[in-house]
């Protein structure tokens, strides 16, 4: 028997176990199982489904505003509970501090915007839409939701879901990464002390058993996923053929456009950030720059090899790190081997990160950045979203010839232009088949009071994830139309269709 600490569930507002399986929760900086995590069975799901089924009329009929305080009091509390948190994310994911904090204020910001849910969900309103004829559409609450997040974003991506859904008078059932699980549960106990009575936000741990069970179950009315896009799509078909309403986010292979006349100096930094941060596991990651011209080519990598020279990689926690390790023995297996296959493709390898040792941390998986050029449309590690830190460098004439790389890729989550040239940057926002744009800013990650998602296989389904796109996805449109006739007048009846005729 193992006699690490278990991680169980959370279900009507009281710590749970249920699922006869387990698994282990590893620190990516040394490599050792330090919780095991307990897979939620089919039962388990259930309970916590009929958990949020009962919290649903009452917390449905709660006035807005009292459910908007619980964000307002969760929010000061995530911001008290900040140390502890990132604390929690940087052990179980690996990223460094600084960068779990920046996951976590961006979180808190999807909090922040819950709390006016009251003012988003305000409706519309006609008078006199025919004679005595009162017209107004309201946004009700659907009922149980789920949310189904991935490893890279434990705090951020359920924040992304939940508050808003809650906001808006929905119950919710949360199935983070078996990865990293132990900052979602703790955030969810955090919303209890808010305020949020016990069965509103339910968490279970698990994998497929769990997710297929929220998958199937009737009474789930609407899934929120993010993760791979093999994924995103089995869950978008399946949730879709059990009648939920269903939005599906999935990967990506980010490109950035390097035009001749862009500032190279500060393209370079942005590129180290957006390509390196969070060890290149991001969805809005650069993976690949596609610079116009041999010369813009030869100095973004002069500079590249410079600052890359620089980077310090070690454990998320040691003081001064840029870079942690990789999620998993695994993960880290397989973007060593993308590397080895970008050197078989024939893809010119300048900075090889693979014979990087983190002493003392000899079984971490650590990866040193890495930087290929003459990354072509057709290899692999051109095609494939590697989620680790490899920049491919690619080699193009034009900015058309650029734009048509990036609109023939499979994916469309984000993508940059760097350049000094308004026209060119105009031109490239207007047309370019990508969901999020950046001119001059690599991360054009949108704040919480817009919508953030992609286009093409990044995102299967109609609606974006956070800000306005949540409080639609969340609620689903009443148009009632009232009369209140006075009194003794009668009227005849009238066959034709009624109109304002
Ligand atoms: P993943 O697809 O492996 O897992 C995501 C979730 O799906 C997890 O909760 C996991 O338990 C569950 N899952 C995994 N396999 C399943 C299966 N066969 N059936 C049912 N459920 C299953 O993704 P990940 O590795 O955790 O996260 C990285 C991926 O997420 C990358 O592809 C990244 O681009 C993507 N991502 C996308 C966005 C976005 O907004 N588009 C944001 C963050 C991450």
């Amino acid at each position: 028997m193992s006699t690490l600490p278990l991680i169980g569930h959370l279900i009507d507002g009281k710590p749970a176990t249920g699922g006869s399986r387990s698994q282990s929760v590893f620190n990516p900086a040394t490599g050792r199982a330090e919780k095991t995590l307990q897979l939620a069975d089919k039962a388990t799901v259930e309970q916590a489904i009929a958990s949020a089924q009962a919290a649903f009329p009452a917390w449905r009929n709660t006035p807005p505003l009292k459910r908007a305080r619980v964000m307002g009091n969760l929010k000061v509390l995530l911001e008290q509970h900040a140390d502890e948190l990132c604390a929690l994310i940087t052990a179980e994911h690996g990223k460094v501090l600084s960068d779990a904090l920046g996951e976590l204020q961006r979180g808190i910001e999807n909090v922040e915007y819950a709390s006016y849910a009251p003012e988003l969900l305000k409706g519309e309103h006609s008078k006199n839409v025919g004679p005595a004829i009162d017209s107004w559409s309201e946004f009700q609450p659907l009922g149980v939701a789920a949310g189904i997040t991935p490893f890279n974003f434990p705090a951020m991506v359920p924040l992304w879901m939940w508050p808003m859904a809650v906001a808006c008078g929905n119950t919710f059932v949360l199935k983070p990464s078996e990865r990293d699980p132990s900052s979602t549960l703790r955030i969810a106990e955090l919303a209890l002390q808010a305020g949020l009575p016990p069965g509103v936000l339910n968490v279970v741990n698990g994998d497929k058993e769990a997710v297929d069970t929220l998958l199937t179950d009737p009474r789930v009315k609407a899934v929120s996923f993010v993760g791979s896009t093999p994924i995103a799509e089995y869950i978008y078909a399946e949730g879709c053929k059990h009648g939920k309403r269903v939005q599906a986010l999935g990967g990506a292979k980010n490109h950035a456009v390097l035009m001749p006349d862009a500032d190279i100096g500060n393209a370079v930094s942005a590129l180290m950030g957006a390509a390196f941060g969070s060890c290149g596991e991001r969805c809005m990651a650069i993976p690949l720059v596609v610079a116009v011209g041999d010369a813009t080519a030869d100095a973004v990598i002069a500079g590249l090899k410079t600052e890359m020279a620089k980077m310090q990689v070690g454990p998320g926690t040691a003081p001064g790190m840029d870079m942690g390790p990789l999620v998993t023995r695994a993960h880290f297996e397989k973007v060593r081997a993308y590397v080895d296959q970008g050197v078989k493709e024939g893809a010119t390898l300048l900075v090889d990160g693979r014979a990087l040792q983190v002493s003392g941390h000899e079984d971490g998986y650590f990866l040193g950045p890495c930087l290929f050029d003459n990354v072509k449309p057709g290899m692999v590690v051109y095609q494939e979203e590697i989620f680790g830190p490899v920049l491919g460098v690619v080699r193009v004439n034009t900015l058309q010839e650029a734009m048509d790389l990036i609109d023939a890729h499979e994916y469309g989550n984000g993508t940059c232009i760097f350049t000094r040239d308004g026209e060119a940057a105009r031109y490239f926002t207007d047309n370019i088949q990508v969901g999020m744009v950046g001119v001059n800013v690599p991360l054009p990650v949108p704040v919480a009071y817009h919508s953030f998602g992609g286009w093409k296989r990044s995102l299967f389904g109609d609606l974006h994830a956070y800000g306005p796109d949540a409080v639609r996805f969340y609620t689903k449109r009443k148009t009632i139309t009232q009369r209140w006739p006075s009194a003794g007048v009668r009227e005849g009846a009238v066959f034709s269709f009624p109109s304002s005729k």
